[in-house]
């Protein structure tokens, strides 16, 4: 049983270990954008809420992603343990997570936090858009999420600051030497 939170700003690589760690613990990868995603695509009422957001690369409401958390965490699969990408995001998410964590009997084991300068997310988030035509992967939609990501994110990783869970990796590595760092903070003691 292993419950994760993956932290980072856009294109730190997150969904992308996140999906890895999740394969190797068996355990359910659950990304709020890729939820998102799939609502907008659906057209479900979330969807149409959140899409003007997403596509300004600001935040959808804490309101609409908590509702959405809950429902995820309340599913079977989660029982064997979790994998959160993208989630949470800002402090209020943050600190209704606990609340959610504490009445359903749950604590997280590990919150990554993958960090990864600027001008190479910069650089990895365009050509990104150029590569699978994410519509929120331009340049003036991408320096607004990393900005986002500053004023708002930035916040949670103070939140969980004095935590012993929490483990800082360095997100600028090839793929294979981040996913070696994660496994190896997942296996030690805290
Ligand atoms: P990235 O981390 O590269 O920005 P995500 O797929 O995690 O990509 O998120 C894409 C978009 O979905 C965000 O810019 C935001 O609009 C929305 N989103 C995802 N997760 C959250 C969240 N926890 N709170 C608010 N908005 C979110």
């Amino acid at each position: 049983m292993t419950r994760l939170i993956f932290l980072g700003p856009p294109g730190a690589g997150k969904g992308t270990q996140a999906k890895v760690l999740a394969d190797w613990l068996s355990v359910p990868h659950i990304s709020t954008g890729d939820i998102l995603r799939a609502a907008v695509a659906n057209q479900t009422p979330l969807g149409v809420q959140a899409k003007a957001y997403m596509d300004g690369g600001d935040l959808v409401p804490d309101a609409l992603i908590l509702a959405m958390i809950q429902e995820r965490l309340s599913q079977a699969d989660t029982q064997k343990g979790w994998i959160l990408d993208g989630f949470p995001r800002t402090v209020a998410q943050a600190e209704q997570l606990d609340v959610l964590l504490t009445e359903m009997g749950q604590r997280c084991d590990r919150i990554m936090s993958l960090s990864v300068p600027d001008p190479v997310l910069v650089a990895r988030l365009l050509n990104r858009g150029k590569e699978e035509g994410r519509s929120d992967d331009t340049e003036a939609v991408v320096q607004r999420r990393l900005a986002v990501f500053h004023e708002q994110t930035k916040p949670v990783l103070a939140f969980y600051g004095d935590r012993r869970e929490l483990v800082t990796i360095n997100g600028d590595a090839s793929l294979e030497t981040v996913t070696q760092h994660l496994k190896q903070a997942v296996a030690a003691a805290v």
